[in-house]
């Protein structure tokens, strides 16, 4: 007999957290790497923050919670969807769990029967589809034009609805293109969904506090208020507070979807950690003018490094929005040679010859559902952005 179960066939590691890993590896080999691979803001959880976690401990506050979170953190979830995203949710129609990630994967649990489908847009986060295949679904990727700004119009979308649907995974500001949805955007798939009325969609709204221009971002269910019964909004801690290992993510959708999730948490971690929670009621409840001034610094870090790899031949940045990641067109590396002898053929070959020759770690644009391109993280300091783009500059210059 097998040790493995059959559903982890076809599950891959997440790329980015190789990437990451690698970097790690390196780094304690005493190699000066830079990596631009992580998903976190390089940013200190705020001070407030702490302080409320420290309370919460010496309070006594270091025991189970109900599951879906304390009646503290629910309160503060539901005022933080009306106050930033113009949703009313009810008592029971909010829930938490250790990270959004973990909230994508109860609703898929949840609702996903064998052979069940979900769209996911590309380029996508590259959770959406494992987590998928995880739990028996199937992954329909669908392929968003850099014409369109990598986001998904309403023909693509309605191309791939079938009677198996059972949801549209939707991620605005976008890991990893940085794409921002319009009202207008949003408008034109809920005229598709309301033709559908099989398919839910599940709004990752991660990085809605990560916006540059002076863009503004909407919720999906706020704009199609008709479609918020089949809408779950999601959102956390970790990207716009800086939190990432305090592992709290919020969702908000109708009772019914928000109960079977909490069965499932139930059935796995249970409850979420209970400091964590004090600290995300502060992080929801205390001041939120930070969150502008570390877009403003993550928009400065955009417009820096951009120039500085446009100027690189062969590389060509598409410019985001929001979120804090670069997904740069790498083809025009293909058909050159490395010093070492490789002939670059695919986005895996760049990323491998980046992180070999610049010492500079980047993820394939293949994970996300896209090729040819790399991402990188600008959630990192400007000195080290600099001397990554100078190093990959360097490196490109030997290839014959
Ligand atoms: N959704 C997207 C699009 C992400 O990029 C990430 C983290 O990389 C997550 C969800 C996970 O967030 P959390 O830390 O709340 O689990």
């Amino acid at each position: 007999t097998k040790l493995i179960a059959d559903r982890l066939e076809g599950v891959k590691p997440s790329a980015s957290g190789k990437a990451s890993q690698r970097a790690r590896e390196l780094l304690a080999a005493g190699i000066d790497v830079i990596s631009l691979a992580t998903g976190e803001p390089d940013f200190d959880t705020p001070e407030h923050v702490i302080e409320a976690a420290i309370a919460a401990m010496r309070a006594g506050d270091t025991r189970y919670t109900s599951v879906g979170g304390t009646p503290a953190l629910l309160r503060a979830v539901r005022t933080k969807f009306q106050r930033d995203n113009a949703i009313d949710y009810a008592p029971n129609e909010v829930m938490c769990a250790p990270g959004t990630k973990n909230l994508i994967f109860l609703a898929l649990m949840a609702t996903l029967n064998e052979g069940d489908e979900v769209i996911v847009p590309a380029p996508h986060w590259v959770s959406y589809t494992d987590m998928t295949r995880l739990v028996g679904g199937n992954p329909v990727v669908v392929p968003c034009s850099h014409n369109n700004g990598y986001k998904l119009d309403g023909a693509s979308l309605e191309a791939a609805i079938t009677p198996r649907t059972r949801w549209l995974m939707l991620n605005t500001p976008s890991n990893p293109t940085g794409a921002v949805y319009t009202p207008e955007d949003l408008l034109e798939i809920a005229e598709v969904l309301r033709r559908h009325p099989q398919v839910m969609l599940m709004s990752d709204e991660i990085y809605e506090h990560i916006l540059f221009d002076g863009v503004k971002f909407h919720s999906f269910a706020a704009v199609a208020p008709d479609l918020k019964e089949r809408t779950l909004t999601l959102s956390g801690v970790s990207k716009g507070y800086a939190m990432t290992g305090w592992r709290v993510g919020f969702a908000g959708g109708t009772a019914p979807l928000i109960a079977a999730m909490k069965e499932v948490l139930s059935q796995s971690s249970g409850s979420l950690c209970s400091i964590s929670q004090a600290a995300s009621v502060a992080a929801l409840e205390g001041p939120q003018d930070y969150l502008a001034e570390r877009s403003a610094s993550f928009q400065a870090r955009r417009d820096r490094l951009i120039p500085l790899l446009d100027a690189i031949p062969g590389l060509r940045c598409h410019r985001p929005q929001g979120a804090f990641y670069l997904f740069v067109e790498c083809g025009g590396l293909f058909g050159l040679r490395t010093p070492a002898g490789t002939v670059l053929e695919k986005d895996a070959d760049v990323a491998a010859f980046f992180l070999d020759e610049a010492r500079v770690v980047v993820v394939a644009g293949a994970a996300y559902g896209l090729s040819p391109h790399v991402r990188l993280s600008i959630a990192t300091s400007m000195e080290k952005l600099e001397e990554a783009a100078a190093r990959m500059a360097a490196a490109v210059a030997k290839l014959s």
